[in-house]
């Protein structure tokens, strides 16, 4: 399997709007600019690479605010739309971007369109309390979640590898639920396209 995205970009904003509705009133990026740093940039107007920090950065805040990249206008990570994310919450903070992703070449069948988690200091994140409690929360939703993995390939959370093998047909349904289930899910990522 090749590299899961973790990128800045446009071709999510329409799906996020639709899936998690506006921003959460008054909800600001503060001292954050984990995205600016952690997040891969590859727009024609301006591009950087995964962790290093953009040259705008102005700790905190973006030095070139006013003319900023219509990219930098465009993307929100999850935590400015989910009002049930605590400020705690905040990447900065958490020490996890997650965001809405969409590439332009998926590796995976349920890469299409995921929530992906980003663990830019190291996968212990996913293991605090409050880490634990979001991955849960986003595990009971009908998109795929995907964590970010130290070699880059990213693990699959949501749904659980049994409907993966049933929608991918390297398994077959046991019962009817499975069945009904299955076909949810492969519905659900053929509408993703
Ligand atoms: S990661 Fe989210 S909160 Fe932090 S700067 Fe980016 S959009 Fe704002
Ligand atoms: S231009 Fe500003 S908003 Fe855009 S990535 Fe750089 S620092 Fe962040």
């Amino acid at each position: 399997m090749k590299h899961l995205t973790w990128d800045m970009d446009f071709r999510p904003e329409a799906d996020r709007e639709k899936i998690f509705g506006g921003l959460v009133e008054g909800r600001e990026c503060g001292d954050c600019s984990a995205c600016c740093t952690h997040l891969t940039i590859r727009t024609p107007e301006f591009q950087k690479p995964e962790g290093i920090a953009c040259e705008h950065c102005a700790n905190p805040g973006c030095g070139i605010y006013e003319e900023r990249f219509p990219v930098c206008r465009e993307w929100q990570c999850l935590w400015k739309h989910i009002g049930a994310m605590p400020e705690e919450a905040r990447p900065d903070k958490l020490k996890i971007i997650f965001s809405l992703q969409r590439p332009n070449d998926p590796p995976h069948p349920f890469a299409k369109l995921y929530i992906g988690g980003w663990a830019f200091d190291g996968v212990e994140a996913y293991g605090t309390e409050l880490g634990r409690n979001l991955i849960a929360m986003f595990s009971q939703g009908d998109l795929p979640v995907w964590l970010s993995t130290p070699d880059g390939l990213g693990h699959l959370v949501h749904p659980e590898p049994n409907i993966v093998d049933m929608v991918t047909e390297r398994q077959k349904p046991k019962n009817k639920t499975e069945r009904k289930e299955a076909k949810a899910w492969a519905a659900g990522i053929k509408r993703q396209l």
